[in-house]
């Protein structure tokens, strides 16, 4: 290029410069954990499992849309800390039907109701039967979320004080989205930019993994999957759908269990509910194979400082933050892994 087209070129980008509006602010997207607790106890007020993914860009502080993958117990306080009401959230992914990850739903949909939010998008699997002769629904459980304060009479009383609240209760202000989930990636949810896929993943009947795409970056929420392999021998206790879907994706969201709580070390931890879930080094070689820059350790089993978990004693005492990092780093995973603590928060891109 000689002289003179240069200066054009520089003369043309002070032009556009000029003119585009500065409205085209950066975006970004910022994932918090709003709770990290692992099944069904209770542990020093942990919340239950949940992940806020927020994306926007620098105008809105990366807030002008709000997803919640599951709402365990709590949910609803956590998100109170860092500002965001039921109110504002536009939609709920859930990953599967255990309390751990629903229990906070009641509560975030009360309170939705209560100040006349709009509609949400709930978006969850189909009805699916398990091996074990029940049925796993999501439906079902969004419908009858807050029948309990029908029969109380709350919904009524309220309504009375304030008619434009519906007269179903949250549930009528639910609008629910079910999929079939399968082993390939399948787009469940979309908003301008953004789009949410979903994958099948072995843990209960039904239990899928998602991923948001943005933009500002990409994040996938693996729940609770494990490998469809449900016991050792098997090449790792990671899903292989979950692989599928993170190929070359941001950020790992992920279940994470420690060996210790394995049959080998005596916990009395049922091997079952043990071999259904990721151990934290094999979702480090997940991440390191799928080239993820950032893999975020929650529902972590056992919690960090736990002497017991649940009801079994932890062998060789309560686990630090090092001993998870060390259990990914044994896979060779050279990205940033968070050893997820309640609101632990990345942000894309980094400030
Ligand atoms: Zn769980």
């Amino acid at each position: 290029m000689n002289g003179f087209s240069i200066a054009i070129v520089l003369v043309g980008s002070m032009w556009l410069a000029a003119t585009v509006p500065t409205a085209q602010a950066a975006p970004c997207l910022i994932v918090t954990l709003t709770g990290t607790q692992s099944g069904p106890s209770v542990f020093n007020g942990q919340a239950g499992a949940g992940t806020l993914v927020r994306y926007g860009d620098d105008s809105n502080d990366c807030g002008a849309m709000k997803l919640q993958f599951d709402t365990g117990r709590g949910t609803n306080m956590r998100l109170s800390q860092i500002d965001v009401s039921p109110v504002q959230l536009n939609a709920i992914f859930f990953t599967h039907m255990h309390g751990d990850h629903t229990e906070g739903f009641a509560d975030i949909m009360m309170l939705r109701w209560y100040l006349k939010g709009p509609k949400i998008d709930i978006v969850c699997s189909s009805d699916a039967a398990s091996v074990l002769g029940h049925t796993n629904s999501c439906r079902k459980f969004v419908m009858h979320v807050a029948d309990a304060f029908l029969q109380s009479g709350e919904i009524a009383e309220r309504r009375s004080e304030d008619k434009d609240r519906l007269p179903g209760g949250p549930a009528d202000l639910t609008n629910v989205i079910t999929f079939d989930p399968k082993n390939e990636p399948q787009v469940v949810w979309s908003s301008g930019d953004a789009k949410v896929s979903a994958i099948r993943s072995t843990h209960t009947a039904g239990h899928a993994s998602y991923r948001v795409d943005t933009p500002a970056g990409s994040v996938v929420i693996g729940g609770d999957a494990g490998n469809d392999v449900l016991a050792p021998p098997r090449a790792s206790s990671t899903s292989d759908q979950v692989e599928k879907l993170a190929k070359g994706v941001d950020i790992i969201v992920h279940s994470a269990f420690h060996p210790v709580l394995g049959p080998d070390r005596g916990s009395g931890f049922p091997p079952p509910s043990f071999y259904r879930q990721s151990l934290a080094t094999d979702l480090g070689a997940m991440a390191k194979r799928v080239g993820a820059k950032y893999l975020m350790l929650t529902h972590l089993a056992p919690s960090l400082g736990a002497v017991v978990h649940n009801r079994w004693k932890v062998p060789g005492g309560p686990l630090t933050e090092a001993d998870y990092r060390k259990a990914v780093e044994a896979s060779g995973f050279t990205g940033t892994t968070i050893v997820g603590t309640d609101l632990a928060t990345l942000r894309l891109p980094a400030k």
